[in-house]
């Protein structure tokens, strides 16, 4: 195999690496996938907001139906004929007053710290609300920005994807397999030149049996990183 021709293919490849690369990194693309992420939470979060809330109003209900007991309770009390009661049964009446009013003092912190924790809630769920409609906004116009890149990339790419496929032929398929499989691996450049006695990739020196053996075949894989070491006999 002549190594000019997969040294071109490399060469060629790389034009398409790097058109993959612009996509790949797309500050755009990043920004709207992570907008992905933000919305999902902001929807989690209005979720759970919700049920808290629904918990929050059914406790408020229940304690509001208790205080109302308990005021109507006060109100028999306080509208009890004093002057046509014994002074046993007053004294009674007087202990259920007392303890009437504690239990409304005591109500009226809770019905005002669950109040307090539904408008939190409130306020919170707005600000969530926000988060969700702004990563939404985010989302799209990042979105279309990435797409109409890829659309003018894409092309490209198929276009020098067929121009490469035209030098395969010229190539062994066992090198254009190994080839192929390290450039899946993201593995660039896959052929490195032989460099002093080292591989022109890693560094890593040559033990001289593995030399001999390049310099006879042209082609050596370096145990250390996998690449393909050439040798053009310069
Ligand atoms: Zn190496």
């Amino acid at each position: 195999m002549k190594i000019e021709k997969i040294l071109e293919y490399q060469k060629k490849d790389y034009e398409i690496i790097k058109l993959e690369r612009q996509l790949e990194n797309n500050e755009d693309k990043k920004i709207y996938q992570n907008m992905i992420s933000v919305v999902k939470d902001a929807q989690n979060k209005s979720n759970a907001l919700d049920n808290e809330a629904n918990y929050l109003i059914q406790d408020y209900n229940k304690l509001e139906k208790t205080y109302n007991e308990n005021l109507k309770s006060c109100g028999v009390v306080l509208n009890a004929k004093i002057d046509k009661v014994s002074e046993n049964d007053l004294s009674n009446l007087t202990n259920v007053a007392s303890d009437l009013i504690n239990n409304m003092s005591i109500l009226e912190k809770k019905l005002m710290y669950l109040a307090e924790r539904v408008n939190a809630i409130l306020s919170e769920f707005e600000a969530t609300k926000k988060r969700y409609n702004v990563a939404k906004q985010k989302y799209s116009a990042h979105k279309t920005a990435y797409d109409k890149k890829q659309s003018e990339i894409m092309p490209e790419i198929e276009r020098k994807k067929q121009d490469i496929k035209k030098l395969e032929d010229g190539i062994d398929p066992v090198y254009l397999a190994k080839y192929k499989q390290r450039r899946a691996d993201k593995m660039y450049p896959v052929l490195v030149p032989l460099t002093e006695k080292s591989c022109g990739g890693c560094r890593m020196e040559l033990p001289s049996a593995s030399l001999q053996k390049l310099k006879e075949n042209g082609f050596l894989e370096c145990e250390h990183c996998r690449r393909i070491i050439y040798f053009d006999g310069k």
